[in-house]
């Protein structure tokens, strides 16, 4: 019989909103735990809570959840667990914030989701809301991530940062009035204060997908249903897979030919770095660029 070796890696995400007394030393003594496993990643630690993302050998994340879990301040916390085949950061970074997620409202107008938070749904619950006609999937995330994959039909609000997030709504507030909106984002955490917020400003029919995507892709019976390209990732990775339904497809193009092209590259150009679909045929002509400017440049500069 055939055993099948465990991945050697794991990447864990995870978040919990929970005061944390004293967070300039809980960070501290974070970041020795973190290092002393040798993990990688970024985690964001504040008075709100913690949010982060690491990868490490599997013996290392077995052990750092089993602190996380044994500590009361987070013993409830839910952690995604991707295998990998080794570390997707290229070093640890744990810092302390005023906050773990910033939707930039100033003081005693920030969310906090312990007291207010859209109601929070399933996969599988989720999935059965997006068929509401009265439905509005909001997608809670920057717009670079939702050009690599969004759920079908989703709004994509056109920010880069999150605290854009309360603007844009200012100005699309008539048109979401007397909708069931539905939010989702990566793993969870930014709905938390993103669906308070629309409660906030006085939205009464507010849900939000528990877990995120990452968890909608791993569930057993929804499986990725309708959620269209990859996840974007904050890691080496660049996307994962969620859809593994035959509702799967490829949403982003070749910026040169048009053609399919599922994953993202940044433009050779140092300077540029830009994040850009380009297939494979054109790496070979054009070359990984945004265009001849961003080449041009770069010959010269290497020339
Ligand atoms: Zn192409
Ligand atoms: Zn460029």
């Amino acid at each position: 019989m055939n055993s099948v070796a465990a991945p050697p890696f794991q990447v864990l995400l995870y978040y919990r909103y929970v005061r944390i007394p004293e967070a300039a030393e809980y960070t501290d003594r974070h970041r020795a735990l973190c290092e002393s496993l040798g993990l990688r990643g970024r985690i964001l630690i504040g008075e709100e809570g913690i949010n982060g993302t690491v990868s490490g050998e599997t013996s290392s994340t077995e052990a750092y959840m089993a602190a996380l879990r044994a500590d009361p301040l987070t013993a409830d916390i839910v952690f995604k667990i991707d295998p990998a085949e080794g570390h997707v950061f290229p070093k640890l970074a744990v810092k302390l914030r005023p906050e773990i997620v910033t939707l930039g409202l100033p003081g005693e107008a920030d969310i906090d989701p312990n007291e207010l938070t859209g109601e929070r749904l399933s996969p599988k619950e989720f999935l059965e809301a997006m068929q509401d006609p009265d439905a509005v999937v909001i997608d809670g995330r920057n717009l670079y991530e939702a050009e690599l994959g969004r759920f079908k039909g989703a709004i994509c609000p056109p920010i880069g940062n999150f605290r854009d997030f309360p603007g844009w709504l200012r100005e699309h507030t008539d048109e979401l009035r007397g909708k069931k909106l539905l939010t989702y984002c990566t793993g969870g955490i930014r709905c938390e204060k993103l669906s308070g917020y629309l409660r906030k400003e006085g939205f009464d029919q507010v849900f939000q997908l528990e877990g995120g995507i990452v968890t909608y892709g791993k569930d057993p019976e929804v499986r990725g249903r309708d959620f269209e390209g990859l996840c974007y990732v904050f890691d080496e990775r660049v996307g994962v897979e969620v859809n593994h339904t035959e509702t799967r497809r490829v949403i982003s193009h070749c910026r040169h030919c048009g053609a399919e092209q599922p994953h993202y590259g940044n433009c050779r150009l140092p300077e540029c770095n830009e994040q850009i679909f380009v297939c494979p045929t054109c790496r070979g002509s054009i070359g990984l660029y945004c265009g001849p400017a961003c080449r041009e440049k770069h010959e010269h500069s290497l020339a």
